[in-house]
Parts: structure tokens; sequence; C-alpha cells
């Protein structure tokens, strides 16, 4: 049985939170995961971190941690003291997420967020390379720390560098380190993928995360991702690692502004109830 999670931002106009009120919501709505920034998470005190995972433990609830990279910590870019900053960040957010027992750190983690392919570039390659020895390096911390760094694939309007499970499958296979794999989001599949069953097939046992969601963000449930096609998929790859939900649906704030909600697609829905009914949907699409 796969356990299903939500990522808190569903709820926040910003991405730094106070996590321990999204603890227990989720925790009461059903959730067995609750997925939160691993950026503020770095930037928390030793004993804040500490008591967040206790109120976790607590409520029977696991943490998992995602995060895009600042352009200024881009582990991809041309300039050196650019690359420096973003791997020394990896290996920050990884002793972080040691001392709270270990975990998976999922997202952009291999180049800037949101991010575009630099002006007059044309051929990719050598930011991969970088990104691929930036990461060879910052693996070493993961090892160090109970930590498992999940690449996630997107879509070509968020970052340029892994758009399809093919392209993520060669860059783990460069880097080579068992605590670097992938993370699949259905969102993003839906837009680069030719057939997604397939794409999770062919990541197989290197899928080491995945995010739900619907083509247009909604809660799943709401849209025409093909859930039947997908749960097939992971159980044909024997998948039974966490599944988080990551719906947005509230203009405003970075998260709006960085996620493209440019309009209010909350309007008459109540935000807990629509949780609790996607979390229903899903047990029954992964049962
Ligand atoms: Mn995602």
């Amino acid at each position: 049985m796969n356990k299903i999670g939500i990522y808190y931002a569903y709820w926040t106009h910003e991405w730094d939170a106070d996590f321990h009120p999204f603890v227990d919501k989720v925790a009461d709505i059903g959730f067995d995961i609750l997925e939160v920034n691993a950026g503020t998470i770095a930037r928390m005190s030793a004993e804040e971190r500490h008591r967040l995972k206790a109120h976790a433990d607590e409520r029977g609830l696991s943490l998992t941690y995602c995060v895009g990279l600042p352009h200024a910590c881009d582990v991809a870019s041309p300039d050196d003291s650019v690359r420096r900053k973003g791997i020394d960040y990896l290996i920050q957010m990884a002793k972080a997420v040691g001392e709270m027992g270990g975990g998976k750190i999922g997202g952009i983690i291999y180049s800037a967020w949101p991010a575009n392919m630099p002006a007059g570039v044309s051929d990719k390659r050598p930011y991969l390379e970088r990104s691929i020895a930036s990461m060879k390096e910052a693996a070493k911390a993961a090892e160090d720390n109970r930590v498992l760094f999940n690449v996630e694939v997107v879509n070509r309007f968020e970052q340029y560098l892994l758009n399809t499970a093919a392209e993520a499958v060669a860059y783990v296979e460069a880097v080579g380190s068992p605590n670097v794999k992938i993370l699949l989001d259905t969102f993003h599949l839906n837009i680069e993928e030719d057939f997604i069953g397939e794409a999770l097939r062919k990541t197989g046992d290197k899928l080491g995360h995945f995010h739900i969601g619907e083509n247009n963000r909604m809660p799943p449930g709401y849209g025409h991702i093909p859930w039947t096609e997908i749960s097939a998929a992971l159980r044909d790859i024997h998948y039974t690692g966490d599944v988080v939900m990551e719906p947005f649906v509230l203009p405003g704030g970075q998260v709006g502004s960085d996620i493209k909600v440019y309009r209010d697609l909350s309007v008459g829905l109540d935000l807990d109830e629509e949780a609790r009914k996607a979390l229903l949907f899903m047990r029954g699409v992964l049962k």
C-alpha cells in the first residue's frame, strides 16, 4: 500500500510557512504524509526541526521535503561560485533532513526553478554535465545523512534540463549514486510524455517519489489524468513508495506567481473537504 500525502502549499500563498498547523490539519483529514519545503527546513534551528519532527511523529505523519533551487543556487550554472552555493545548499538541506531522521528531498534540485534555457543557448549538454558533476558531490551528503535526492521531471515551461522520464533516467545513471533517484509528477507527465504508463515503466526502480495532480493542478478527481493507466503502471513496477498530491488552486503571493495560478480555482470549494475527497479518490485508484 502506498502512503498518500499532500503538499502544504495547497493552502498557502507563500513558500515559507509555519508547518505545525499543517501537521494537525493533514493528520485530521487522514493523510499519511505531509510534504514541506526543504528550504524552510534548512533555515530552521535544530530545536525547531526537532519540534516539527516530534509533532509529526506524535500525529503518525511522515514528512517528505521538496524544493526548487533559486537562481543564485543553480547547480548547473556556468558560474563556479553560483554552483558552489547550490551544492552547499543541497548539503545543508541533506544535513537538516538527516537531523530529522533522514528522508526524501525532491524537486528541481538539479538546476534553478522556474527557469528557461538561457538566452542564446541552444545546446543544454554543458548545463547537464555541470549539474551531474554538482549532484555527484551533493549525493555524498545524501548518503551520509540517510537522504534520498529525487530529481523532479517538470514541463518545458518551468525548466529545460529534465522534461521527460527518459532524460531523468540518463541523468541518474550518470550520477551513479543509490541516493539519487527520480520524482515523476502526473501534471508534468501529462504535458511532455507520449504515454504516461510507458514513462513510468521505463523509470522502473529509479522512481523514488511520485507527485500527483490533475492536468489543471486541481485535486485528483477534477481533471482528465488517466488514473487507471497510472495505477496499472505503478503496480507493474512494484512501486510501493510515497504518493503526494500537489494541488494548486489559489492565485496570489509567490506561490500563485511561481505556479502561474492566474484565476481563482477554489471558487465554491472548501479546501479541506476537497483534500479529503481527493484522498478517498486516490485510495480507490491505488488500492
Ligand atoms: Mn511536483
